[in-house]
């Protein structure tokens, strides 16, 4: 009886001491953790946040990477086709000109879009965001660059695009001589960075450094 009376109720706590599942919105009181903790939901087990060790440092490594990876796999050849005693290399950026000129304009914006613009929009906000947490300046700008990036980060879609070379692939694998190019390497090379970061990246501890909660997220 008297547990009841010390427990504060959750709608009178402050919002910030609060955290609700994003799978079955149990709404709990926001534990603390210590660094490489996990906290779960008690009722579904969705994983609520993670406590992960040097972030930003970590995040910084894998975003510069996925930077140098962006222009190999957007320039060099995904494939090279030969057929018939003629030889074809393709790259990305090819594909979108291919498409342009071929009176398919709607398609070439989108899969310019969607391939390169937003995905590289993506790696420079969370790059903007991640100086602004370790040299610690303008991180009221940083904020406003993670909400950006969080409302562009679903229209990034180099997976759906690598399906489509994939399946490509084993289309014209049979009717002519292909040769895997270096770009497409350092395309799958991209996307697995990109899942790492996602990983890494705690979206938790970012807000919470940006919102300058905890000046330690850094560490
Ligand atoms: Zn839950």
């Amino acid at each position: 009886m008297s547990e009841s009376v010390d427990q504060p109720v959750l709608s009178e706590m402050p919002l910030n001491q609060l955290i609700a599942c994003h799978e079955c919105d149990l709404l709990m009181h926001k534990p603390v953790l210590r660094k490489d903790e996990k906290a779960q939901c008690p009722r579904c087990g969705y994983e609520l946040y993670a406590q992960r060790h040097n972030v930003v440092n970590r995040s910084l490594a894998l975003v510069l990477t996925a930077l140098l990876l962006f222009v190999p796999a957007n320039f060099l050849p995904i494939m090279q086709l030969h057929l018939l005693g003629q030889t074809s290399e393709d790259t990305v950026w090819s594909g979108v000109l291919g498409l342009y000129n071929s009176d398919m304009r709607g398609i070439a914006v989108v899969v310019f879009l969607c391939s390169m613009a937003i995905p590289l929009l993506k790696l420079t906000c969370q790059l903007a965001v991640l100086l602004s947490i370790r040299l610690n300046v303008g991180r009221s700008y940083g904020l406003f660059i993670y909400r950006i990036y969080h409302h562009v980060r679903d229209w990034g879609m180099l997976e759906v695009y690598l399906m489509g070379v994939l399946v490509a692939i084993v289309k014209l694998v049979d009717m002519a001589q292909l040769t895997i190019g270096l770009g497409l390497v350092c395309f799958v090379g991209l996307l697995l960075v990109q899942v790492w970061l996602e990983v890494v990246m705690s979206p938790h501890q970012i807000w919470v450094a940006l919102s300058g909660e905890d000046v330690h997220a850094g560490d």
